[in-house]
């Protein structure tokens, strides 16, 4: 949740100034995973990350000085639903003022290699009660794999930390979203069913082009099961 942010405040900007941009916060998770309170940018659109730091207006979270582009992190592959791959190449941006480097939110975790259209989709079929041997199958992934993100999801902590954050992005762009949230079987179903309003909300307002799960992806910073897997 926003409050469990430690450090100074990160500058809160109007979105209808600055597109997708609702609320800047950077991590630098380049090496090591980083806890849930860390600050983090919040990017709901990969491809506008691109421009806006071309432009100097993503703002680094620790002086507020303009991020630039600083490179790029070590490229790699992950998998997308079925047999398909993505190439990624994940930005790095160096802050003008006090030079810190930092690497943007990309569309998966650092270290995982699957996109989060894919552990959504395990995620999703696991809150509908679907069991871990048909998961796996049916994803085309192995079963060691399917079970550990259904594990790290259902951690309560997790949980009611992914419903804050849907929550959170919402009510930046349409609070009455937040009354209308319907409760569900169980915590993660809440979250689910928050993060969805959330994808629904920001692409209807803000980022129509961006595929659902990677606005879920986005807004989670790549941490829809927790914190990265140890490399
Ligand atoms: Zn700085």
């Amino acid at each position: 949740m926003l409050a469990r942010h430690r450090g100074p405040s990160p500058p809160v900007v109007d979105a209808t100034r600055v597109g997708p941009y609702l609320r800047l916060v950077v991590v630098d998770h380049a090496r090591a995973p980083c806890p849930h309170t860390a600050p983090m940018i919040g990017i709901a659109d990969p491809e506008q990350a691109e421009t806006d730091l071309s432009a100097g207006s993503l703002r680094c979270p620790g002086c507020a000085g303009a991020l630039r582009p600083w490179g790029h992190a070590r490229a790699r592959t992950v998998r997308d639903l079925g047999a398909t791959t993505v190439a990624l190449r994940p930005r790095r941006a160096r802050c003008d003022a006090c030079r810190s480097t930092h690497v943007l939110p990309a569309v998966v975790a650092p270290r995982r290699v699957d996109t989060t259209a894919v552990i959504g989709a395990a995620v999703q079929a696991s809150a509908a009660g679907t069991g871990y041997r048909r998961i796996a199958a049916e994803l085309d992934r192995p079963l060691s794999t399917v079970r550990r993100w259904i594990r790290a999801v259902r951690d309560p902590t997790h949980v009611a930390w992914l419903r804050a954050q849907a929550v959170a992005w919402i009510a930046r762009v349409d609070r009455d979203v937040i009354s209308g949230l319907a409760p569900q079987h169980s915590a993660l179903a809440d979250a689910l069913t928050a993060l969805a309003a959330a994808a629904v909300t920001l692409r209807g307002r803000i980022v129509p082009h961006v595929r659902p799960w990677t606005v879920i992806g986005q807004i989670t910073n790549g941490r829809l099961v927790g914190p990265p897997a140890p490399s």
